[in-house]
């Protein structure tokens, strides 16, 4: 598409897109009474107007049946998962039996890396994308020490080129293929929390299950952000959060993936709990743990109803929008339009003052732009807080802006543009 750079052009946009209204679904955080522009719902995603309503239900059934409400009432919490497996499963590409709501990201991560990091012999080495996001990093070091492994020597990183900021798929199909011998686990992100990089996902699973290893993913800045199909991709598993691209509140309720080829598999290590045994005989609490089949027995702990509710409302929405599909559309042109309009902004100061270090392919990023300052980021950054524009600093020096497309408008991208270059030129 030719862009234009003028407001009545981004308005037009505005007009022509079907999920503008998706946006009233949506309360707005504000600065001197004004809404912000919010570019950071790749951080924490805002709060539907329907999530009171549908926590409020809860909390009535709460009131109302107390412990009957495990079994009555509406939608009794002992199958309540099942509501959001259903809403879950198209937002990544699986059979809502692959998919279950649990504990928090983190947590799952390690859950999913005693079932499927299990190290034999020579071959003991995780490979990953470096520069993962802490928490992943740190989840990864102490599993391999858990084993009785040093992560200098059982995690192996891929790194960018001299020079660049992202991954060449090559380049980490040839790091997989050369540590074949190695090799226990493959484990990556699917869009890189800094650079916004979403990696070819078929391509490295399909690396890794040549070689015979395990591949899984952190889907944490992917789900509810760019197509998935961890079904037909024949990912092992996959993990990710809900209160980014999703919405359902800080701290918000993990998901999980499990291919099903894995759900009769009695090799797999578990970390077991009461809620993943099989449903019917649950409450015959008897000994020896017999798993639910699917991902549903990976649970743990009994449901957390009162995250779920949260992440049913914004699942909801998700519904409304067509799923992914319609979201992806509009994501595409909305975040090709941020590029578009950061480039203008350096032609108008002559100069690569804005450093965009995402890829500009569409099928290498989502919805998310990281742009490096050339001179005074941190100041440039907390004047577009101030006035009003909200993405996010991540340290050294990158300033994140995702313009998400259930709630930000080709209106707010133009906008921000506009301000990137007052700011600039008023720094001068
Ligand atoms: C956001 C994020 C996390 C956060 O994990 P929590 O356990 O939810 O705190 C972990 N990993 C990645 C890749 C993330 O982007």
């Amino acid at each position: 598409m030719n862009f234009e750079n003028n407001l009545a052009f981004a308005q037009a946009l505005d007009q022509q897109d079907i999920l503008r209204e998706m946006r009233n679904e949506f309360l707005f955080p504000q600065q001197n009474e004004k809404p912000f522009i919010y570019l950071c719902g790749n951080s924490l995603g805002l709060q539907p107007k329907v999530t009171r309503e549908v926590l409020e239900v809860q909390l009535n059934n709460w009131q109302n049946l107390a412990v009957e409400g495990w079994f009555d009432g509406d939608s009794p919490w002992m199958f309540y998962h099942k509501e959001l497996k259903k809403l879950m499963a198209p937002i990544v590409g699986a059979k809502p039996s692959e998919v279950c709501p649990m504990n928090t990201l983190t947590v799952n991560l390690h859950l999913l890396m005693v079932s499927f990091y299990q190290p034999k012999g020579k071959k003991y080495k995780i490979i990953m994308e470096a520069g993962a996001f802490p928490s992943d990093q740190y989840a990864i070091e102490s599993q391999v020490r858990f084993h009785g492994f040093n992560p200098s020597d059982a995690i192996i990183e891929v790194k960018p080129k001299e020079g660049e900021y992202t991954l060449r798929t090559e380049d980490i199909i040839g790091a997989i293929e050369e540590n074949a011998d190695e090799l226990a686990l493959v484990l990556f992100g699917g869009v890189n929390y800094f650079t916004g990089q979403w990696f070819d996902m078929p391509a490295i699973t399909k690396a890794g299950h040549k070689i015979g290893v395990v591949v899984g993913f952190d889907l944490a800045h992917a789900a509810g952000n760019v197509p998935l199909a961890l079904h037909d991709w024949d990912i092992d598993f996959a993990c990710w959060c809900s209160y980014k691209y999703q919405n359902a509140g800080p701290g918000g309720i993990s998901g999980i993936f499990v291919h099903e080829k894995h759900f009769t598999n009695t090799s797999l290590n578990r970390f077991a709990g009461w809620w993943g045994y099989k449903e019917e005989q649950r409450f015959k609490m008897e000994k020896g743990f017999i798993p639910e089949l699917g991902a549903d027995g990976w649970q743990v702990s009994c449901t957390q109803v009162m995250p779920m509710a949260l992440y049913h409302a914004s699942l909801q929405l998700f519904e409304k929008s067509g799923f992914i599909n319609a979201l992806r559309t509009k994501s595409k042109t909305l975040t090709s339009y941020l590029f578009y309009v950061i480039n203008e902004v350096n032609m108008k100061l002559g100069e690569e003052q804005f450093k965009i270090i995402t890829p500009l392919t569409e099928e290498d990023r989502g919805a998310q732009v990281s742009i490096i300052a050339k001179a005074d980021g941190k100041k440039i950054f907390d004047q577009l807080v101030a006035n009003n524009v909200l993405g996010d600093w991540r340290e050294p020096n990158v300033i994140r802006l995702s313009p998400v497309p259930m709630y930000n408008s080709f209106e707010d991208v133009f906008k921000t543009g506009e301000l990137l270059l007052t700011i600039s030129q008023n720094l001068k």
